[in-house]
Parts: structure tokens; sequence; C-alpha cells
């Protein structure tokens, strides 16, 4: 509701909130060696990409282990989220764990398609043991949908029960990893399913650079998968033009720009361990999160805290899961965290 409002605001007064801590953004922007080749391709706007895409899908091919033709780039990941939605809803219903990122679930249910779901674990985590025991006694499933990173809830399901599920699924139903906040784990704790796509399963892997890139406003993110099923969402996206030249020149900069990634993590890492322990220290229990924002229940109605948040120029979000109200505090600065606890403390007394 407050974000509904924030968008009637011209785009100047958004920066009036002290903590913009709503939306995941990365808030230490692009990185600098994105932000130079954002201006040297400011004189190449008048030509389509051609090369850059593929130099973008090789550097990505090389790194994940498939071929440059399983990979479809795309504006953000949402675009293949829809696109998923749309074609993969029409041949059966679509099977996920709530609470989840439901952009894609509202997709599917507004072309009519319908959606199962088994509950979460006690922790909130993804059940990986009921999705695959659903998803091998339903029938004419389309497709099984997991974010792992989860949002709202920040869970992860371990990388070797992730790969296993994938062998023991996809060969039946076709499934969506959305692994729009993995660059958050250590390099060593990431699932590493790109191999199995390049085996042949049937598994797509929709990743975006709006989290730890910083490009939520360049829009740019892709999605690896076999080139048939690329095939079946691309008529329902918006062709990969819809990626300018200068966001791909960009993209390929941050791609290769190690030392930044490590930089955002680390400090995302960081400002969520404070964070985690100041709410704790009041009493307040949040979910361990491995991505860049906390999901903690709360002791006040969902929008009249959201309201005296804003009103403390904290931007954060709410939402009831099984009647409990929760918060969802994106990871900002230190700065701003230390922002979001004092007025936490000021608004629940
Ligand atoms: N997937 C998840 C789980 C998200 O949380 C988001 C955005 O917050 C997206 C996908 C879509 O992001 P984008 O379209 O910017 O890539």
């Amino acid at each position: 509701q407050q974000v509904a409002q924030l968008q009637q605001l011209p785009p100047d007064t958004m920066p009036v909130l002290k903590a913009r801590l709503f939306a995941n953004e990365n808030p230490h922007g692009i990185a600098p060696s994105a932000k130079a080749a954002l201006e040297k391709a400011t004189t190449l706007g008048n030509r389509y990409a051609w090369m850059e895409f593929a130099q973008l899908k090789k550097l990505i091919a090389d790194a994940e282990g498939v071929t440059p033709k399983q990979i479809m780039m795309s504006p953000g990941s949402s675009d293949v989220l829809m696109a998923t939605a749309a074609a993969f809803s029409q041949r059966g219903p679509i099977l996920t764990c709530r609470p989840t990122y439901d952009d894609l679930l509202e997709r599917a249910t507004a072309a009519k398609g319908q959606i199962l779901t088994v509950p979460s674990t006690a922790d909130m985590g993804y059940d990986l043991a009921a999705l695959k025991a659903k998803a091998l006694s339903t029938p004419g499933l389309g497709l099984v949908y997991i974010v792992n990173p989860n949002n709202p809830t920040g869970t992860i399901v371990p990388p070797a029960e992730l790969a296993q599920f994938c062998r023991d699924v996809a060969p039946t139903v076709p499934i969506l990893i959305d692994e729009a906040y993995i660059d958050f784990l250590e390099p060593a704790d990431r699932p590493v399913l790109g191999k199995l796509v390049g085996e042949g399963l049937n598994i797509m892997l929709a990743r975006t650079f709006s989290k730890i890139h910083g490009f939520a406003g360049l829009r740019l993110g892709y999605v690896m998968a076999q080139p048939n099923m690329l095939a079946q969402i691309k008529p329902y996206t918006n062709g990969e033009f819809a990626v300018s030249i200068t966001t791909l020149m960009a993209g390929i900069a941050s791609y290769q720009d190690q030392a930044w990634q490590t930089f955002c993590r680390t400090e995302n890492a960081k400002a969520r361990d404070y964070t985690t322990k100041a709410l704790k220290e009041i009493g307040y229990e949040p979910i361990p999160s491995y991505a860049n924002f906390i999901l903690f229940p709360i002791k006040m109605k969902t929008k009249l805290f959201e309201g005296q948040m804003f009103g403390q120029g904290v931007g954060i979000q709410t939402r009831d899961i099984d009647r409990q109200p929760y918060c969802r505090v994106s990871i900002g600065t230190m700065d701003e965290m230390k922002t979001f606890v004092d007025a936490f403390k000021k608004v629940v007394g």
C-alpha cells in the first residue's frame, strides 16, 4: 500500500526515504566498471546489439557449463517468469511451495492456470520431499516452480538435495528454478545446476542482474534451459532485443567484475548479521536469511506497522503468512540498517 503510494510520486521524491528497504535492491549501485561501460555504450545507442549477446552468452556458458544455445537473455528475469507462466500453465497445474515469490503464480492464475502447493517446512523452507512426492504422484503437471534462495523467507535448500530432486523429477515434470538471489551465497555454497542443463535435463534456471549487479533499473536477466524449452517460452517473451545494447555492455563488464560482486556480497552479509543480531536483542526472531533481505514475525498489524515505519522514513514490506504478520526488510548499507533498527525500536516501543 505504502509502496503503491510512492509510485504516484515524481521520481526525484523517492529518495525522501532515509532507508529504501522494500524492493531487495542493491544499495551500493552498479560497479564502477559497469558505469564506465555504460558511458562507452551511449555512442552505440543507434545500433542493434548483435555481438554483445554472443559475448555475454559465451561468458555465462563458460562459467555455468551450458552452451550459448541453452541461454536466452531478457530484460530482467521477470520477462522469463511471465513467459514461462503463460506457456507452461496451459499444459497443466504449476506446483510450488508457499510462501514464495508470487509473480509467476499470479500470471499463471490470470491465464486461467491452476496452482498446486505443498506447505513449507517448519522452518519456512521449501519442502523438497513433499514436492517430489506430489510431483511424481500428480499426473499432468505443467511445471514445478522453486525459488532458491526463496523470497520472502530467505531460506535455501541444500544444494545436493536440490540437484537430486532435479534428477528425480525433471524426467517427469519440467522444473523452473528461480535463482535471483543465488549470488548472495558464497560460491562454494551454491547449487551448481548448470551442468544438469548441460546433461540435457528438463530444468530451467532463471537468473537476474537486478540483485548482486545492481541492475534493477537497467533490466538484465537470462534463463538457461534446453533449446526446445526456450523455444516454447520465446513466443510469450518480448524477445531478446528488449535488452538494450547499453545494458548489455554494462552487463558484460559487471559479469566479469568479481571484485565488485565479492564486495556487495560481503557488505550484504555484514549488514544482514548486524540487523539479525539487533532484532534478536529486542526479542524478535528473524528467519535465518541467505539473501539480501530478512523476514521476521512482528507484533503489530501489517498496515499499521508499515505506515509507521514509512512515517519514520524507512520503507519496508509487510505481509500476513498464516494470519501472522511479518516484516520483510531488504538489506541496505550498514547506515541504512542502523536507521532501520532505530526506527523499528521507536515504532514497536
Ligand atoms: N525472482 C525473484 C525471486 C525476485 O525476488 C525478483 C524480484 O525481486 C525477480 C525474480 C524479478 O526480478 P527482475 O525482473 O528484476 O530480474
